[in-house]
């Protein structure tokens, strides 16, 4: 494997599943529809997919239903379950390149970042919950009188499951490790930008011997069949990872069938530097928290607030390090950034960047498109922003850093705070008091002290606020996808 130093190109990689997988059998839609995948670097097309929508969910269902309720994996011991999810881990190691290279392929990130981040998170997080299926139990409780009470921990039942482009198979992997661990099905819609991988890790799933039905995958859209996973009177859970507006729409479609629901949803993070910091080490967490993954991160530092004495010093060097950043072909070794996912994203993301230049705020490096073809946005910093400017309070989604100035600890928790948004907040001081008061004080899911996005399969991650409804990862996820029961047992 060459290493970001030594420059190679990776090969594009074979497209070998684009079909809907329902109870073991991949098939064509219902309706014989196909969508198209494009490739954003090229905007050329990858592969015709297959379109489900409402008889196809249908189906699905149904396969998960009667996976769930009745054969092997409703009568299998739990530690066989944890057996299956540590193969589908092995087979996705056995099948690193071409998988990462999928991932490129489809998503636009470069191969580094896929093959240093995406693929050992995934298979990090498939063997974390491997080790939860035979530990998820319940208590005995000594309540009154002469009963023996205790509560088991059951699986939630079907599960539909639906999750963005920006982190195709991780997004993936934070879905089906808790699920499966904790003995529930699956109906699973990937984001139409980015089916390829999902779909693959489906057959690596099937070839693992994770029965038929348990993991059934649906690509299509979020209007035709997200809603309808979200409307189907036999899905017992939605997980779902996009925008607020989304969350919005699918907890009113879900209100008819009380449908437990969990959330992760976008973020406007604050990324506090004070003028104690150890600069280095926050320029380099302020590039990384923010550029990683083209800037399509949910948690990602894009607002960033220097203590005013080392703001000039800190614009210099972050702007030094933004321009130096390589953007291009993300089959590249050496790319650091590949294109926006679509056309959408890349448009959004060019409109505020114009809304910066107009808003008056100081555009100090990138602010525009690069080449003439693909995606791709030149790595962008805005300096001078204030808090009501629209780069400022909106989720670009993109690489477009904003830089704000603070003066002190109190001012900088009340800023940090004031937004819809609690995902996520990091803050770069040598001053321990100061960090943990600061990480006790912003509302936010998850606080970096003195580092950026650093995740863990075992660290649960979700919003406060507008930014999400319970937490994935870590034990806190098995609780998305049990139920509590209690028994009570008359000792008389
Ligand atoms: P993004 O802007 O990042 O694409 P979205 O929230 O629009 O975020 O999309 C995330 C996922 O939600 C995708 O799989 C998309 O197809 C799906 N989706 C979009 N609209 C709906 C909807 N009304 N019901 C269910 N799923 C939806």
């Amino acid at each position: 494997m060459a290493t970001a130093t030594e420059q190679a190109t990776i090969a594009t990689p074979e497209v070998r599943q684009t079909k809907i997988l329902i109870n073991g059998e991949w098939r064509d839609a219902v309706s014989g529809k196909t969508f198209q995948t494009i490739n954003p670097a090229t905007e050329e097309l990858i592969a015709e997919v297959a379109e489900g929508d409402e008889a196809d969910i249908d189906l699905a269902v149904k396969a998960a239903r009667k996976a769930f309720e009745s054969g092997p994996w409703a009568t299998m011991d739990a530690r066989d379950r944890g057996r299956l999810i540590h193969r589908l881990a092995d087979l996705i190691e056995e099948n690193f390149d071409e998988l990462s290279a999928l991932e490129t392929l489809d998503n636009g990130k470069p191969i580094a970042d896929a093959r240093a981040a995406d693929l050992p998170l995934v298979i990090d997080c498939l063997r974390y919950y491997a080790g939860w299926a035979d530990k998820i139990q319940g208590d005995t409780i000594p309540i009154r009188g002469n009963f023996l009470c205790y509560t088991r921990r059951e699986p939630l039942g079907v599960c539909g499951q639906i999750i963005p482009w920006n982190f195709p198979m991780l997004m993936t992997a934070w879905k089906w490790g808790p699920a499966l661990a904790a003995g529930c099905t699956i109906v699973m819609k990937p984001a139409e930008q980015t089916p390829l991988t999902c779909l693959r890790m489906g057959e690596l799933a099937m070839e693992a011997g994770i029965p038929p039905g348990v993991i059934n995958i649906v690509p299509g859209y979020g209007p035709t069949a997200g809603a309808s996973l979200v409307k189907h009177p036999d899905v017992d859970k939605i997980a779902f990872t996009g925008e607020h507006l989304t969350a919005q729409r699918i907890m009113a479609d879900a209100a008819m069938t009380l449908k437990r629901l969990t959330f992760e949803l976008g973020g406007k993070s604050p990324n506090v530097v004070f003028a104690d910091a150890d600069i280095d080490a926050a320029v380099a967490g302020a590039e990384f928290g923010l550029f990683f993954n083209q800037g399509q991160c949910c948690c990602a530092g894009s607002r960033v607030f220097v203590e005013e004495s080392i703001k000039e010093q800190f614009v210099d060097r972050i702007v030094e390090r933004a321009a130096a950043r390589k953007v291009g072909n993300p089959f590249d070794t050496s790319t650091m950034q590949g294109p926006q996912v679509d056309q959408d994203q890349f448009d959004k993301i060019m409109s505020y960047i114009e809304k910066g230049k107009s808003g008056g705020a100081a555009c100090v490096t990138g602010g525009n498109r690069v080449g003439d073809k693909g995606y791709f946005i030149e790595p962008t910093i805005f300096d001078n922003v204030t808090d009501d400017m629209d780069i400022a309070t909106n989720e670009i989604f993109g690489p477009v850093m904003s830089i704000l100035s603070f003066k002190d600890l109190d001012e900088i928790i009340e800023r940090s705070n004031s937004t819809f948004y609690g995902l996520a907040a990091a803050v770069w001081t040598r001053d321990i008091g100061k960090a943990h008061q600061y990480a006790n004080a912003v509302k936010a899911g998850t606080v970096w002290v003195n580092c950026y996005d650093v995740f863990d399969a075992g660290a649960p991650f979700g919003g406060f606020k507008m930014s999400g409804i319970g937490r994935e990862l870590g034990a806190a996820a098995l609780n998305n996808y049990t139920e509590l029961k209690t028994v009570t047992v008359s000792l008389d």
